[in-house]
């Protein structure tokens, strides 16, 4: 069908990707990539012919420039297909201002949706999922990072962010001087892929298991919200029979 298509692509296993995108991926007038390399590879690994279609870069340096080619292919009524380079596209990657650009010019815009590490660490990591705010990846100077940290603190959420694993102790101790060596985090290193675990804790019970520890691969850091979990029926029971001789009825 003509319009853009983002599809998502695997975010480790490479045989996550759906049925209907690597229809796309076979049917599509033009393919665009954040990274024509990661394409072409997971189309061979899939048997999806590239054959003599047009492959276009588009990524956050040549963004820019590659917009005016794709919304020219897109002005004369043909199917594109976009892929990042891992994941969602729009999801911490490029692909926001190509579909508003679709958009604004009266082009149909459809997905293909399916990995992104956002929510596959949600689905592993145990902290309440009904609200979550997915926040990027953060700043990197560490006063900048617990700024970050603390306008977010407001919102009764489970906060999911990106983070690079040099600076996953650092962001500890960012969080630790934001919310406070208590708050419940969880780590979750290398989803779908062969070394994927789930790190979880508090803060300070991170630190202590990442002291003589290396961390390596891709990541994500996912912060449960403020504020005490509900309270076990022993707490309550002993909340209210502390407040009993306090109470008294008045007519
Ligand atoms: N668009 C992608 C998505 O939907 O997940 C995210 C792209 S962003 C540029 C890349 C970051 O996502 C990595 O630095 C890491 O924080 C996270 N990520 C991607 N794949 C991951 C995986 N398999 N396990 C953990 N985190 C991952």
């Amino acid at each position: 069908a003509p319009g853009l298509h983002f599809i998502a692509t695997p975010i480790g296993a490479a045989r996550d990707i759906t049925l209907r995108a690597l229809d796309m991926l076979a049917t599509a007038d033009v393919l665009v990539a954040e990274d024509t390399r990661s394409l072409r590879h997971l189309m061979e690994i899939h048997g999806v012919a590239l054959d003599h279609r047009p492959l276009i870069s588009y990524h956050d340096q040549n963004g820019d420039q590659a917009r005016p080619k794709v919304m020219h292919h897109l002005g004369e009524g043909r199917s594109v297909v976009y892929a990042s380079e891992a994941g969602t596209p729009l999801v911490a990657d490029p692909g926001y201002q190509l579909g508003r650009a679709a958009i604004d010019a009266g082009v149909p815009v459809h997905t293909a949706p399916g990995p992104s590490a956002a929510l596959a660490a949600l689905t592993v990591s145990g902290l309440p999922s009904d609200r979550f705010l997915f926040a990027g990846f953060p700043p990197r100077a560490s006063k900048a990072k617990q700024d970050w940290f603390r306008t977010m603190d407001n919102v009764a959420a489970t906060m999911i962010f990106y983070e690079s694993p040099k600076r996953v102790k650092d962001t500890l101790a960012d969080l630790a001087a934001a919310y406070g060596a208590d708050r419940q985090v969880v780590i979750c290193r290398e989803l779908t892929k062969r070394f994927e675990e789930a790190l979880r804790g508090s803060v300070a019970e991170l630190q202590a298991q990442l002291e003589d520890r290396e961390i390596k691969g891709e990541i994500v850091i996912l912060v449960d919200r403020a504020g005490k979990r509900e309270a076990a029926p022993e707490d309550i029971e002993t909340a209210l029979r502390k407040l009993l001789p306090h109470m008294s009825v008045k007519d």
